[in-house]
């Protein structure tokens, strides 16, 4: 059985990647330094699945480290490269930390690939290469736009250089998922998101507040141009959004991709604004929000969702997990982190 290595297989999108990869039969070795996850994530990844994962624990920017780790496992057949950091706002403050981070453990997992022979890499990248698109839905040809914090540049930037990596190196082949806004939690809720400390993302923040652990929810800004004035997203399941990369690892496997670089919006295809998705957390959990509007958030974007046609074509994709049942799913998790019945 074929053996896939997920970096950041702890946090949030990875962990549910491992239990889809493990469920469609895939062996999986995580390597993960737990800078924003927790060591029992594994222990529940087997309660889901029956089977443990492997887990190493380093960091990917440390080159050694990575080319010794391919040395000692020669037989991983495959990559999905999630290890990154990732908060908006601390990037703006520590943008060396980013820049080293998220580019040097890219680079050492590259390097180290051509090194061991494997040849296939899937990378998560993000919606925040299109910054504000001019026409909606975006496609993939939707021209890419600079970034609007050192976070997001990583992300252009981790693009380029898997592009180029795979020019030179025409046995490497890369393929990068653009996420929209991954939310949502197993329906297990024995994974979800964790994050650490104020959450920044909006349905975090919804769900604590539900918890009571936040006072209110801060709605930053009602006077966008768009039709109720809050601004728009596209909320994509994180389960279905880990059911991409399977198919994204199989098509590489199997060589069904058109070119050694190839890169697919992950998304619904459909808009909501802050606004619906709360008034949509209302109607699935029977719990009231409260909230209040407050002024815009900087940097933030007013609206985007994502052509999809890519992906339900070429990886026989799709979105499937009804808003309603997502925000039960995140709700539940929640409830299960704060002993709340
Ligand atoms: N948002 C909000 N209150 C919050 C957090 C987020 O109103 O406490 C809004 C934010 O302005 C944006 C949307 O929710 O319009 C999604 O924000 P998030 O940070 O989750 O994702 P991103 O901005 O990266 O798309």
């Amino acid at each position: 059985m074929s053996k896939i290595l997920v970096t950041g297989g702890t946090g949030f999108i990875g962990s549910h990647t491992v239990v889809e990869l493990q469920e469609a039969g895939y062996d999986v070795i995580i390597v993960d330094d737990l800078s924003n996850s927790k060591a029992e994530v594994v222990d529940n990844i087997e309660k889901i699945t029956g089977k443990r994962p492997e887990f190493e624990n380093f960091d990917l920017s440390n080159r050694a480290d990575v080319l010794n780790f391919f040395l000692r496992h020669k037989d991983i057949d495959a990559v999905i490269h999630f290890a990154a950091f990732k908060a908006v706002g601390e990037s703006v403050y520590k943008p060396l930390e980013y820049y080293r981070n998220n580019l040097n453990s890219l680079m050492n997992i590259l390097e180290s690939m051509k090194f061991a022979g494997v040849r296939n890499l899937v990378f998560s990248s993000s919606c925040t290469v299109y910054g504000q698109p001019e026409k909606l839905p975006v496609t993939e040809s939707t021209p890419r736009l600079p970034a609007e914090s050192p976070y997001g540049n990583t992300k252009t930037v981790n693009e380029d250089i898997i592009r180029d990596f795979c020019a030179a190196e025409k046995e490497i082949n890369g393929l990068a998922l653009r996420y929209f806004n991954p939310i949502g939690a197993h329906p297990s809720s024995l994974i979800g998101e964790s994050p650490v400390g104020v959450p920044n993302n909006l349905v975090p923040y919804i769900t604590q507040t539900a918890a009571g652990i936040r006072k209110e929810l801060s709605i930053f800004g009602n006077d966008y141009d768009t039709p109720d004035g809050t601004p728009i997203r596209d909320y994509i399941d994180v389960v279905d959004l880990s059911k991409a990369h399977v198919v994204a690892i199989r098509r590489l496997m199997e060589g069904k991709n058109k070119s050694n670089y190839e890169f697919f919006n992950v998304g619904t295809g459909r808009g909501l604004s802050v606004l619906e998705l709360v008034n949509a957390f209302k109607k699935s959990t029977g719990v009231d929000l409260p909230y209040k509007i407050v002024g815009r958030r900087a940097g933030d974007i007013v609206k985007i969702w994502a052509d999809t046609t890519l992906a339900n074509t070429e990886l026989g994709w799709k979105a499937e997990v009804p808003i309603e049942q997502t925000l039960l799913n995140a709700w539940n998790w929640e409830k299960k982190c704060r002993g709340i019945r």
